[in-house]
């Protein structure tokens, strides 16, 4: 069987090794592996139960309906599934039934949920607004939420989980400012009767750094995925490894003679005659435009930048007397064994972060995965047995 022609090719082994060193730093402190977005563009279904296999006992999904997706597929109720962005038409009732811990903000919210409880209490997370300004309570409206959450787990409407918030990363102190506000949060609830039993508020980046805002669980992804956030830092430096590695076969390769301009608009004009190779992917599979000039792809173990406008479906790579078939592998980026350049790297060529360059790769590019995949719950799901 050949090669498809673009895929994403997901480590399952390399995921599951991050996660047990992330925990391992973490112990005796819970992780919760944050998997929004459908696992940073990993796939969540194999993400999740990768996780689950290797004994995970928090995940958070952001949404209501991915979490649910998650418990369709076997994902037990020993394993909490935390989601704290709710489409505001949304029905609880299902989330309830299925025992999804849901993050609550404010009080219109927390009635939602209130009047969805049937037979068993909603469990919820209580947000704190510590200066990011998405989610979270402000100090005005807290008071009345928590109130609000004591009445109803009076009621035995719901379970106050925990409270929470979520750090802007902006410096050291406007962080430990932030902590100190939802510390003083926190206590206010206490005063007006309300016990909080967990607290998370610190994601990859703090988490790592910030030993004293792990409080009783952090939330992490990026780390988990190999894309770790400090400034000039490695997954290498760290232990870690890049779970995605994006490939694609060059798919035509040509002999153009000196001068010929290359894609849209000509910006690039070959120097001598050359070989063209044309790599199958395009900014509609998450390889930006700006991507020209500023990242290299590798074939064959050598590094290309691209020459010429990144197109819709494609571009083109100059590779001048080399060796290129049709066939040969191209990596774009992974973790680095062939000399192909990280995520990392493409994020900060590309002036933006590791997580908006796997995020953004496209739905035409097959998720293929490599690693773990004979054992477990995980090996089952990707042979075709359901749970
Ligand atoms: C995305 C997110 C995280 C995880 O962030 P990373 O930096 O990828 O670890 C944690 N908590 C919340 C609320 C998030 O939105």
């Amino acid at each position: 069987m050949s090669a498809p022609l673009r895929r994403a090719v997901v480590d399952l082994d390399a995921y599951r090794a991050n996660l047990d060193l992330v925990r391992s730093w973490m112990e005796p402190v819970e992780l919760m592996a944050i998997m929004k977005a459908d696992a940073y563009g990993h796939g969540l279904d194999a993400i999740a139960l990768t996780a689950v296999d290797a004994g995970i006992r928090w995940i958070g999904v952001l949404t209501v309906p991915a979490a649910l997706r998650l418990r369709s597929i076997g994902v037990g109720e020993d394993v909490r599934l935390f989601t704290w962005q709710h489409d505001p038409g949304l029905d609880f009732r299902d989330a309830i039934d299925s025992a999804v811990d849901l993050g609550v903000s404010n009080v219109a919210e927390l009635q939602r949920v209130v009047d969805a409880v049937d037979h068993r209490p909603a469990r919820v997370h209580l947000g704190v607004d510590s200066g990011l300004h998405r989610d979270g309570a402000t100090v005005g409206e807290w008071p009345a939420l928590v109130e609000a959450a004591r009445d109803a787990q009076r009621a035995g409407r719901i379970e106050v989980v925990a409270a929470y918030t979520h750090l802007a990363e902006s410096s050291d102190a406007d962080d430990a400012a932030a902590v100190a506000h939802f510390d003083a949060m926190v206590e206010q609830a206490e005063d007006l009767g309300l016990d909080i039993r967990w607290e998370h508020v610190a994601a990859s980046l703090a988490g790592l750094e910030r030993k004293e805002f792990r409080k009783d669980m952090v939330r992490m992804g990026a780390n988990l995925f190999g894309i770790p956030g400090a400034d000039g830092v490695s997954a290498a430096d760290l232990g870690l490894t890049q779970v995605m590695t994006l490939t694609a076969s060059v798919a035509k390769t040509k002999r153009v003679p000196v001068g010929t301009g290359v894609s849209y608009d000509y910006t690039y004009r070959t120097d001598a005659e050359t070989t063209l190779a044309l790599v199958p992917v395009g900014y509609a599979d998450g390889v930006p435009r700006a991507a020209q000039g500023r990242v290299e792809v590798t074939i064959n173990g050598t590094r290309y930048p691209i020459a010429g406008r990144v197109a819709m479906d494609q571009f083109l790579v100059d590779v001048g007397d080399d060796d290129v078939r049709v066939g040969d592998p191209v990596t774009l980026f992974g973790p680095g064994e062939d000399g192909e350049q990280s995520v990392l790297e493409w994020g900060r060529a590309l002036d933006t972060i590791g997580e908006e360059i796997v995020c953004r790769i496209g739905g035409r590019v097959q998720r293929t995965y490599e690693g773990h995949s004979g054992e477990g719950r995980v090996g089952a799901y990707l042979r075709g047995e359901r749970a």
